[in-house]
This record gives C-alpha cells, sequence and structure tokens, in this order.
C-alpha cells in the first residue's frame, strides 16, 4: 500500500521531493507548464506543515551538463506562482560549495537541483548516486506520475534508503486511472490513435481484454486496415506488424471487444492542399491517409455517447496540419458533451491537440503522464509506484 502525503504526518523534516518538470520548451521559454501547476498542492500542502523542500526534477534528454536544459526557467516560474517562496537552483548537489546550502537551508525555502539528469548516475540507477540523493533529507516523496515508469535513481533508487510517501498528483492519477481500469462503469471505450501501432501493441492487446469498444485511428489504424486487406496506398503502415495486429483483433473477437476502424478517411499531402474523402476500399496507390473521415467520426461519436468510461491516447490525423485535426477535434467535443462520462486523457500530443480548447473542464482527469499513463494501463503498476509501497 502507499502511503500518500495527505495521510502521514510530515512535518518538521527535510523532504526529496521528486516532480515532473519536463515542461514543453521553445528555447528559453516555457510553453506550457501544467505540470508544475500541477504539483503546487503537493509543493504547497509540505511547506504549510514546515518541512523544508529539496525538489528534484529533469528536463529533457541532456546527455551529460547542458547549458540549455538548466532548470532557471522552472525556478522563475516557481516564483511566480510561489510568490512569498525563496527559490534557489542548487548548481551540483555533490560540490561542496552546496552544502553550505543545505546546511543553511531556512523553513519555507525550496532548493531545487539542477536537471538530474546531467548526471550520468541517474539513469543508470546507480544505487551510491541514490544513496547520496538520499543523504540530503530524512523524507522521500514521490510526485511524479510522468517519469515512473523509468527505473531511474530518483524514482527507484532513493525510496530503497528513506521512509518514502506519494504525492497529492501521484494520488490523483494513481486513484482516477487505477480506479477506471479495476471498476469501470460500462460501456468502457478506449480511443488509441497515433502515428506508430509498433509502440502501443501491448496497450492494444491489454485494452482488448478490458474495453468495450476499441476505438482505432491515425498512422495506427493504417496498418490494422492493411492487414485486414484494404489499399493504405503511401500512408504511414507497419508491415511488419501485421502478424501482431492480426492476434489483436482475434483476441478482440475471443473477448467481445468491438474494434472500430474508419469507414471513411481523409487522404491528401501532408501540406493539405488536395485532401478529399475516400472510403478506405478506394484508397489508391500513390495516396496518404492523414485523417478519419465524417462517416466514421459518426461512428465514433455513437460509441462515446453511449460510453460511461473512456480512455483517450493519440490524435487521430496528422493533426500538426489543422486540415488533419478535424477528426481528433471532433472526437474531442463529442467527449466534452457526455455529461456522465468518466474520460481519461493522455499522451504529450494528445494534451497539445486539446490543450488550449473550451470545455477542459468537462474531462475527468487530464494525466501529466503519457508513456507513464499508457504503461501503467498495460502492466496495473509502474516501478516508481512499487518503490512507494511499504
Ligand atoms: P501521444 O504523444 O499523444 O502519445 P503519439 O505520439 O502516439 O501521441 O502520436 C501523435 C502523432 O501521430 C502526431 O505527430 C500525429 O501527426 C501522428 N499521426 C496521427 N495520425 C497520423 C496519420 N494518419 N499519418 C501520419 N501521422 C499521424
Ligand atoms: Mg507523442
Amino acid at each position: 500500500m502507499i502511503i500518500y502525503i495527505d495521510r502521514a504526518h510530515i512535518k518538521n523534516k527535510r523532504v526529496l521531493l521528486r516532480v515532473d518538470f519536463n515542461v514543453s520548451m521553445k528555447g528559453n521559454r516555457i510553453t506550457d507548464d501544467e505540470r508544475i501547476r500541477s504539483t503546487l498542492p503537493t509543493i504547497s500542502k509540505l511547506l504549510k506543515d514546515h518541512n523544508k523542500l529539496i525538489i528534484v526534477s529533469h528536463l529533457g534528454r541532456p546527455e551529460g551538463w547542458d547549458e540549455n536544459l538548466r532548470l532557471s526557467p522552472i525556478a522563475k516560474r516557481l516564483r511566480k506562482y510561489l510568490p512569498h517562496v525563496n527559490v534557489t537552483v542548487v548548481d551540483d548537489f555533490l560540490s561542496d560549495g552546496a552544502k553550505k546550502l543545505f546546511d543553511e537551508q531556512k523553513e519555507g525555502e525550496i532548493l531545487l537541483l539542477e536537471n538530474i539528469r546531467f548526471y550520468k548516475g541517474e539513469e543508470e540507477n546507480d544505487k551510491e548516486f541514490a544513496e547520496k540523493l538520499a543523504s540530503l533529507a530524512d523524507i522521500y516523496v514521490n510526485d511524479a506520475f510522468g517519469v515512473s515508469h523509468r527505473e531511474c535513481a530518483s524514482i527507484t533508487g532513493v525510496p530503497k534508503f528513506l521512509p518514502h510517501f506519494g504525492g497529492l498528483l501521484m494520488e490523483r492519477e494513481v486513484e482516477t486511472i487505477g480506479h477506471a481500469l479495476r471498476h469501470p462503469a460500462h460501456p468502457f471505450t478506449a480511443i488509441i490513435g497515433g502515428a506508430k501501432v509498433s509502440t502501443k501493441l501491448k496497450l492494444l492487446f491489454r485494452l482488448t481484454e478490458i474495453s468495450d469498444y476499441l476505438v482505432l485511428g491515425g498512422g495506427l489504424a493504417n496498418t490494422l486496415l492493411f492487414a485486414l486487406g484494404y489499399p493504405v496506398g503511401k500512408s504511414l503502415c507497419e508491415k511488419d506488424c501485421v502478424d501482431d495486429v492480426k492476434k489483436i483483433v482475434r483476441h478482440a473477437k475471443e473477448k467481445h471487444t468491438k474494434i472500430l476502424l474508419p469507414r471513411d478517411v481523409v487522404v491528401g499531402s501532408k501540406e493539405g492542399t488536395d485532401s478529399e474523402v475516400k472510403k478506405i476500399s478506394e484508397v489508391s496507390a500513390h495516396e496518404m491517409i492523414l485523417d478519419i473521415g465524417p462517416e466514421a467520426q459518426a461512428d465514433y461519436a455513437k460509441a462515446i455517447l453511449a460510453s460511461k468510461t473512456l480512455i483517450w491516447n493519440g490524435p487521430v490525423g496528422y493533426m500538426e496540419n489543422p486540415e488533419y485535426a478535424r477528426g481528433t477535434d471532433f472526437l474531442y467535443y463529442t467527449i466534452s458533451q457526455n455529461k456522465g462520462l468518466v474520460s481519461i486523457v493522455g499522451g504529450g500530443d494528445t494534451l497539445a491537440a486539446i490543450s488550449k480548447k473550451e470545455y477542459l473542464d468537462t474531462i475527468t482527469h487530464i494525466s501529466t503522464g503519457g508513456g507513464a499513463m499508457l504503461e501503467y494501463i498495460e502492466n496495473g503498476t509502474l516501478p516508481g509506484i512499487e518503490a512507494l509501497k511499504s
């Protein structure tokens, strides 16, 4: 069982808090700070209880020390949200200079360690490195659901050395997604889109076991269409996955899960100047499928509106071009119209497709984890979650 911080009495302690501040950036500018905002409840609760916070996060995929991936823009954003709190970035927590910062840390002051992936020990899940991190604090709190599918030092290493707890965001993610998977109200629909089927085979297999409708779109659906004998022309299609997707189709039949594939599609070039709607049997050799068609929209809407639980990952079209974002937009607005629906949405590109839209509050839960959410659905747990169990 995981103990979350709202049920643990953590007071006057040094807390090492792992968060996922891996926000989207354009150069030095944060383009979406949802991941920062969603950890504020945990930070505020721990500060209110007179704890000294040492916050750990990674940003991007640095290879060694990388000036462009320092956490200073994040510290700045944190100061904006916590105007009464002193936020200091610790340049290298292993250095002698840093020792003074830790010794003199005051109550209500946050020390933010520099990008933890600057250290090799993090991703190597090095035991000694984890021990050094752990030695900074009395207590470990993980609020980084979005990274908890990774076995790295700050996720699975540190809790071996410290009393460990889950943060409030972790609690919300695990409870909402976990509940939807274990006790879904039926009909339960999963919409899976995105580019490649190869990265989502295990997920699809698992979903055929638990959902009533498995609604497919995007590049991923092309491989299924191809496997069922439809022409896909020049579309994104992974022919080496044909055997696997056939297995998924068979498994769905056995489990009485209805797979929905588009009956019509939008074909054209990525530039979008020549798009047209075609039946799936009429796609010609030089054409590329880039969105679901209007008839497919209607089919999918029927499933969405009949559902009580829904999980969605992956845009159903090449949404980077608005010409092919219509299917994805349509699904989003249909989901937001079903008032009794428990809806869970996750994935980097999926969130990018919807995050600036109206009615976001109609979505029950927008997960901060992309890969983590998918792995959680596949396996029912994550390494970082297991590490919090006592
Ligand atoms: P998420 O990040 O939400 O998990 P994915 O990364 O799996 O989603 O998929 C998103 C990508 O899939 C987008 O870049 C989108 O352009 C692409 N995509 C969706 N449909 C198609 C298609 N028909 N052809 C090519 N790419 C597609
Ligand atoms: Mg993506």
